[in-house]
């Protein structure tokens, strides 16, 4: 089932991108967490990690490369910055399109506070 994030792929409802290319968008989160919180997703709907199969691995990788540009981009890659996914109820997941969280330009507190 599609979500709010297919969406803003299909620029149905609007969203501030920093980055799109064929395969990926990574935009800025409506409730940051940080002074940078981006996004970034995969334009092909997979619900979450649990549902990523063998023929989604270089995409992947891609992503996560991808991550790190747009950390550069942000000018928050040398301070350093933190990579989350969230999976399911207890990952605290919400919307059910894979997605990763950049959280940086301030000291990240510990996990789960
Ligand atoms: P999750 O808890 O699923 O890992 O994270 C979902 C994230 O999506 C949350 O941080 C939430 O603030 C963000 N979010 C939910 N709806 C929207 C939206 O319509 N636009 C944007 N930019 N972010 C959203």
């Amino acid at each position: 089932m599609s979500t709010i994030f297919k969406k803003i792929i299909d620029k149905e409802i609007p969203a501030n991108i920093v980055y799109e290319d064929n395969d990926f968008v990574a935009f800025r989160d409506i409730n940051p967490q940080a002074k940078v919180h981006i996004l970034v997703i995969p334009k092909k709907e997979i619900v979450n990690l649990n549902e990523a199969s063998d023929e989604d691995a270089l995409m992947l990788g891609k992503l996560q490369i991808l991550i790190a540009k747009i950390a550069k981009d942000e000018g928050i890659a040398d301070d350093g910055y933190r990579v989350i996914l969230n999976v399911n109820k207890d990952g605290g997941q919400e919307v059910f399109h894979i997605h990763y969280h950049i959280l940086g330009g301030e000291k990240i507190g510990v996990l789960n506070s």
